[in-house]
């Protein structure tokens, strides 16, 4: 069944009225993209199909209406909250492709501070969210760079992760039930218990999705007590990246949980910490919670550090200050579209995961590879943002001169060659490929490399919930699957 791109505009003005569906062509151009094509996107060349529409919605029911519709007349749709995608997990790659917008529905709906939990919908940005709960004393614990503009919906549909997930842990650890729409305008609701052994665990049917299964409406998370005078404040220099690993282990497997424990290379240290780095490698630690607990991670930090001779302490303030300026501030984005403009110099970012026997390797592999084949790297550096028991995360950062091309040849020659190589190298040492932003669209070509024989699974599970493949095409798994 075809369907013309008028009579989607008329039957979605039936379903939820003619001001909820916008049709304005430059609102549309900026929908078909995110924050992956924006050198494109700041040079005014589209090269996408612009969405036959975008609908804001203000309810589950109409979410279900619009999906309904959609399915039974294969009409591709692309679920949006805060558009700060950076892996084209937002790109319409399709014609006449719906883009459902979900930041309309932005409704605080519970704050129980006896089961220590918050509900709301999907369209409230976190910072809103945190920010009421630390008036009360409480606190989500997510904070992802983006909080500013990131919403719920889209902070869960991501698998996001926050800078202090050393002790909270990522958006998968948080979320206690939700509800979501799936295809067939099915709503699905998982209730809000402390633990489930009741077969399989569906909250990870959702969480992740990426949009590829389900739009989701509802968000339960759990909150925590928030404590910042009771924070301290770490930081070190130290030689070499392999020395910061090896420190970062010792404090994660004996058990201590800082909320913040980030390890920077000299390039990626000189750019955040250029006061004190002094061509060093950095290390952070932040312990907080009720003082005592605060007080004993700090102080056995700081004894597993000094058995590192090369570690110089740094000056507590100095982290304290970086620890004040931690998030995006969405007033410098019309500031760094002119930067770009005039410079032709930006900054990109892959981030993948390992263990700890490996993740040195896959660090040093990565950027010799990435020195060696890309031409007008201004800056490569990395570091370790998040870690766990078994291992650690690294966040390539690069910048880079656009140099002799034009603006849609800027990821063909520069973004994508370096993410393969980082995406190929951590699949190759046994890591995964993605740690917090999303599969997106551009990183399917390995998805069945990364899932091994459980692609089967997460297959399987696409052709179940969207049959008529009509969820955010190319999103996860690749369009030709
Ligand atoms: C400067 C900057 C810093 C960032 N820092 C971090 C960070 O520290 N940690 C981190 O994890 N990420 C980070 N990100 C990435 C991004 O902010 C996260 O992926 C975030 O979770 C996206 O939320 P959003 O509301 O903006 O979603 P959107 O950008 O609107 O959408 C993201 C994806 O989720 C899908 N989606 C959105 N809403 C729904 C819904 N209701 N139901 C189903 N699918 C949906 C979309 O289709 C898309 O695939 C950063 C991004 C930027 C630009």
């Amino acid at each position: 069944m075809s369907i013309t791109r008028e009579e989607i505009v008329d039957k979605l003005v039936g379903l939820v009225g003619e001001d909820q569906v916008i049709t304005d062509a430059d609102v549309l151009q900026e929908s078909s993209v995110d924050r992956f094509r924006r050198f494109e996107a700041f040079h005014g060349v589209f090269r996408l199909p612009s969405p036959a529409a975008v609908v804001n919605v203000y309810s589950a029911a109409e979410v279900a209406a619009v999906l309904k519709f959609a399915n039974a007349n294969r009409v591709h749709v692309v679920p949006r909250t805060g558009h700060t995608a950076t892996e084209g997990g937002l790109e319409t790659i399709l014609e006449n492709t719906i883009v459902i917008d979900g930041s309309a529905m932005n409704k605080i709906v519970n704050i129980d501070t006896e089961n220590m939990q918050a509900t709301v919908q999907c369209g409230v940005p976190l910072q809103v969210l945190d920010d009421q709960l630390r008036e009360q004393g409480y606190t989500t614990g997510h904070s992802p760079q983006s909080k500013p503009i990131a919403q719920l919906g889209g902070l869960v549909a991501t698998r996001s992760i926050g800078q202090f997930s050393t002790l909270y842990g990522g958006i998968e650890d948080m979320v206690v039930g939700l509800e979501a729409v799936f295809p067939d305008g099915g709503i699905t609701r998982i209730k809000n218990v402390p633990r489930r052994a009741a077969g399989p665990d569906i909250r990870h049917v959702v969480i992740g999705n990426e949009g590829a299964l389900c739009f989701i409406t509802e968000v339960t998370v759990k909150i925590f007590k928030y404590f910042p005078e009771n924070n301290r404040f770490l930081g070190y220099t130290l030689d070499n990246m392999k020395t910061g690993f090896e420190i970062l282990r010792e404090v994660m497997v004996n058990g201590y949980r800082p909320s913040v424990a980030r390890l920077y290379d000299v390039e990626d240290g000189a750019y955040h910490f250029s006061h004190f780095a002094d061509g060093k490698c950095v290390l952070i630690f932040v312990a907080e919670g009720v003082k005592p607990l605060a007080d004993a991670t700090a102080g056995a930090i700081q004894e597993i550090v000094a058995q590192y001779g090369e570690c110089e302490p740094v000056e507590a303030k100095l982290i304290e200050r970086w620890f004040a300026h931690l998030n995006w501030d969405p007033a410098n984005l019309a500031e760094e579209k002119t930067e770009i403009m005039e410079t032709k110099n930006i900054c990109n970012t892959t981030e993948i995961s390992g263990s700890w026997s490996i993740i040195n390797g896959i660090y040093e592999t990565c950027m010799q590879r990435v020195r060696d084949e890309i031409p007008d790297l201004t800056l490569l550096g990395g570091h370790s943002s998040h870690s766990y028991l078994n291992g650690t995360n690294l966040y390539f950062v690069y910048f880079y001169n656009v140099v002799d091309c034009k603006p849609e040849e800027e990821l063909t020659k520069y973004h994508l060659p370096i993410k393969k190589i980082i995406v190929e190298e951590t699949i190759k040492a046994g890591g995964s490929m993605c740690h917090h932003h999303g599969v997106g669209k551009h990183r399917t070509p390995w998805i069945e490399d990364e899932y091994g024989s459980s692609y089967y699974s997460l297959d399987t599970l696409k052709k179940a919930f969207d049959p008529n493949s009509v969820r955010n095409p190319g999103t996860i798994i690749p369009l030709e699957k």
